[in-house]
């Protein structure tokens, strides 16, 4: 296993670390971790080197959004190895209505955790409603605290928004660390590469999830696509190249990936024993731009998220709509974008609510015909069949 420094906190981690939102269950139910499976599978990682453990409040929840069976797991799985590994949990930001709410949930986490304090402690999903509703509660007085009496070591946020907030927050407080998703199709979305190289340069560790786009990038690859690969000098599966080009840069810490099998533990451990930054070739990081191009000539709509179209009277999120139309398509994965659009939009953020009145249509630069795409929206992603 390779080791970095998790920017300016000194401590070194596994350059893999091991996400615990998509353990094993049994009969499909989330919240129910099938132990037998997932102990065996910390096992594996600890013996390998992992010391790098990511969970959340609500990872494994049977009702989304509330306490999750994750942080409870990992405090069995871990507890005669406490001393060796760096535990990350987050509060859950969604949950906290006053100012005591943090201090109740961060000592109901160190519970579950079975420790008496927590490595890397994120204020989870970060975006422009949930920070303004922290800040105004005082959470970075509230990071003070548990910094000073030891229950933390160090603060950080995960981050889902555009980058002029990735911006704001980084320069509202002293963090050790940051979360971001990003793969070689996210560069420019949310924080991205603008916001991987701004926490960089003020020595914040960063945190990479959603290396392999949930998956989108290692399955139902697009024929092309798969013979791009199958055509490279050297064999590596999807995911070994969508790893490799993370740990390409230097400026990423630990890249998490959620592990559901044995089979992807000893993967990820086997790519991340090559993991040095600045190894790939000129010729392997353009072959990853060459898929990267066939993935994006499948975009179906050239939205650029700018938000120029909003607000919709009607309280259509028509960025959010184009984005989950695209996922679907790029990616040939329906399943995956409609759970989002499900997820992400309340019943009246949804496309099927536009009624054409067209007031978007005549503020969007990219001159995209909104209305007939939100159309193939609510085809795509609505109807359901
Ligand atoms: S055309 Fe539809 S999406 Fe656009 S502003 Fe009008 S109601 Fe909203
Ligand atoms: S104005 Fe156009 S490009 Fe910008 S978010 Fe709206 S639809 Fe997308």
């Amino acid at each position: 296993m390779l080791y970095r420094q998790i920017g300016k906190t000194g401590q070194k981690a596994s350059i893999l670390g091991f996400g615990c939102m998509r353990l094993p269950v049994i009969n499909g139910k989330n919240h129910l971790i099938d132990e037998e499976k997932a102990t065996a599978m910390v096992d594996y990682a600890l013996r390998n080197g992992v010391n790098y453990f990511d969970t959340a409040y609500v990872y494994h929840s049977e009702i989304q959004f509330h306490a999750g069976m994750s942080e409870v797991f990992l405090g069995k799985a871990l507890k005669h190895e406490r001393k060796n590994i760096y535990l990350a949990t987050k509060l859950p930001s969604w949950l906290i209505k006053t100012r005591d709410d943090m201090d109740r949930y961060l000592d109901h986490q160190l519970e579950r955790l079975q420790t008496d304090h927590i490595d890397f402690y994120l204020l989870h999903g970060m975006n422009a409603d949930k920070w303004k509703i922290l800040s105004n509660l005082d959470v970075t007085g509230f990071l003070e605290a548990a910094l000073a009496d030891g229950r933390i070591k160090y603060a950080g946020f995960s981050f889902h928004d555009q980058f002029p907030l990735f911006r704001e927050i980084v320069d509202s407080y002293d963090w050790s660390f940051c979360q971001i998703q990003y793969n070689y199709m996210d560069e420019n979305y949310q924080a991205g590469r603008q916001g991987l190289q701004y926490a960089a340069a003020k020595d914040l560790g960063i945190i990479i999830m959603e290396p392999l786009r949930g998956g989108s990038l290692t399955a139902r690859l697009p024929a092309n696509v798969q013979k791009i690969w199958d055509a490279a000098d050297i064999g590596r599966t999807p995911a070994e190249w969508a790893l490799r080009f993370l740990w390409d840069k230097p400026e990423i810490n630990v890249v998490l990936s959620g592990m559901t099998e044995m089979e992807h533990v000893v993967e990820n451990i086997r790519i991340a024993s090559e993991g040095i930054a600045q190894s790939l070739t000129d010729k392997e990081l353009a072959l990853i731009q060459e898929v990267k191009s066939i993935y994006q000539a499948r975009t179906k709509v050239d939205c650029t998220g700018c938000h120029y179209c909003m607000p919709c009277p009607q309280g259509v999120n028509i960025p959010i709509c184009f984005l989950q139309l695209n996922n679907a398509l790029i990616y040939n994965d329906h399943k995956t974008a409609r759970l989002r659009y499900n997820n992400f939009l309340k019943e009246q953020q949804r496309a099927s609510n536009c009624v054409k009145c067209g007031r978007c249509e005549e503020a969007c630069p990219q001159h995209i015909p909104i209305k007939d795409m939100l159309k193939e929206v609510v085809l795509e992603l609505e109807n359901t069949g």
